[in-house]
């Protein structure tokens, strides 16, 4: 590898003379240069120093399999040698899109068995965005467009992911949402339930938050209503369970779709093949992107309910809308032996009944008694560990967000990828993490808990 002859010194004055990163303020990567990561093997990343970090994040929540599966690296380059490129406009395709197109609604809850290929998430909310406005518009109804999100809610970068988005932040830097999406409270009974209340109750009145948006619009107008199962980005928010059985009846009293963006929570996370079944909802549609190829290949998927599909076939007419690499032959052939693999080692049962309850007991005994955590929640192999000054009030330490970051900063001292937001630190890892793995996490986060309270403490 060519970037061998140089040194990280060399490596880091490159980067910041040429590469514009996301998500970064470029004058704190200038002063304080990037982390060059240079290899990974199974749940490890190694950076150009050679330290071993445990990625808790499976990179950006996509790598599932785990890093140095040479099976895939086979897969691409057979598709690559066979048949690098050719598209699926214009009446054509190739084999791998088809074949799975085929596999994803097999593993996909009854119902949604047509698929929209993209390369990232984004494109694929676009997508979603775009079809349930040109559903409503063949069924007669153009006025029936408005879409329902949630605060805080991340559906993407894109113009149309920021707009379905809520990130206020990401918002204020668009100069201009695309019009008639609308956000309403978020489930996150943290932070916003009220005093006694209990989880069943709130998750009925955040719900009901949805019903309220839909009647100030009046239901001929609400397209859609478009959730992440567990809010990922925004802090692994997951909601009570009474929520999404209560959106769903809410979504069907007044005919408005159900859009689930699965982008993070799509093939295994959660402990099923998709989080629509671990919530019990049968949405209209549902984005994948990330795990679908485990993040070996850029590829996204959106999955359409046999209602707006049989629309799309029955009244005819071009959706004019598509990309270069809608079902990218080598992404696809990719995705078809990361689903295999998946299946053969039984990934996603492992999670269910294995490594997701241990999981969950790991951060209830070792990081939940800690006196900076205020609460540790997961689902599956998403978890959240809420960092506060004072656990019975639940006071943050100010300014909002600065002790997550230290106690990121420290996680990553002691050899552990953890993401931090606002003041909650977020984990996502590998699927293929075993109980020893787990215990291995929960020795490193407690040391970086340990570590970001000393400091913490001496600031006061
Ligand atoms: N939706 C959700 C729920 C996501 O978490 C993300 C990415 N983190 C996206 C959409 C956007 O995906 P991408 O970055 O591939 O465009």
């Amino acid at each position: 590898m060519t970037y061998q002859n140089y040194s990280l010194k060399q490596l880091q004055q490159i980067d910041a003379a040429h590469h514009l990163h996301p998500f970064t303020d470029h004058k704190d990567l200038r002063a304080a240069g990037s982390r060059m990561i240079v290899r990974a093997d199974g749940p490890f990343v190694y950076d150009s120093e050679g330290n071993e970090i445990l990625d808790g994040m499976a990179g950006l929540w996509c790598v599932n399999i785990g890093y140095g599966r040479n099976e895939l690296a086979e897969a691409a380059y057979q598709q690559m040698k066979e048949l690098p490129y050719y598209n699926s406009f214009f009446r054509c395709t190739t084999p791998t899109p088809t074949l799975l197109a085929k596999k994803i609604a097999e593993l996909a809850p009854k119902g949604l068995s047509q698929v929209f290929f993209g390369s990232s998430g984004s494109e694929a909310n676009d997508t979603a965005l775009r079809l349930v406005r040109h559903f409503w518009a063949l069924e007669g109804k153009p006025e029936k467009n408005r879409i329902i999100s949630r605060k805080m809610a991340y559906h993407g970068s894109t113009v149309a992911g920021t707009s379905l988005g809520g990130m206020e932040g990401m918002h204020g830097q668009l100069g201009g949402a695309v019009p008639n999406i609308v956000h309403v409270m978020m489930p996150y009974a943290f932070e916003l339930s009220l005093p006694g209340e209990s989880d069943h109750d709130f998750g009925m009145r955040a719900a009901r938050a949805v019903e309220d948006a839909i009647l100030e619009a009046g239901p001929d107008k609400v397209a859609a209503f478009i959730g992440e199962p567990v809010m990922g980005a925004g802090g692994v928010k997951i909601p009570p369970a009474s929520y999404w059985p209560e959106v769903q009846r809410i979504c069907r009293k007044h005919d408005v779709l159900l859009m689930l963006d699965e982008v993070i929570t799509g093939y295994g996370r959660t402990g099923h093949w998709f989080a629509a079944e671990t919530f019990g909802v049968e949405p209209d549609t549902i984005t994948t992107a990330k795990a679908l190829t485990s993040g070996y290949q850029p590829l996204s998927a959106l999955l359409v309910g046999d209602r707006i599909a049989g629309t799309l076939q029955e009244k005819g007419g071009e959706f004019y809308h598509g990309y270069t690499y809608s079902g990218h032959p080598v992404a696809c052939a990719v995705a078809l032996k990361n689903l295999e693999i998946m299946e053969k080692e039984g990934l996603v049962e492992r999670v269910r009944d294995d490594t997701g309850p241990y999981f969950a007991e790991m951060l209830r005994e070792r990081i939940g008694g800690h006196p900076l955590v205020g609460e540790v929640r997961s689902v599956g192999l998403m978890g959240a560990i809420e960092i506060v000054g004072d656990k019975r009030t639940r006071e943050r330490f100010q300014p909002v967000g600065s002790a997550a970051v230290l106690v990121r900063d420290h996680a990553i001292g002691q050899g552990m990828m953890m993401r931090a937001t606002g003041d909650t630190m977020i984990l996502s890892p590998p699927l293929i993490w075993t109980r020893q793995t787990i215990d291995l996490a929960g020795e490193r986060i407690a040391r970086a808990l340990d570590l970001a309270e000393a400091d913490l403490r001496k600031a006061a």
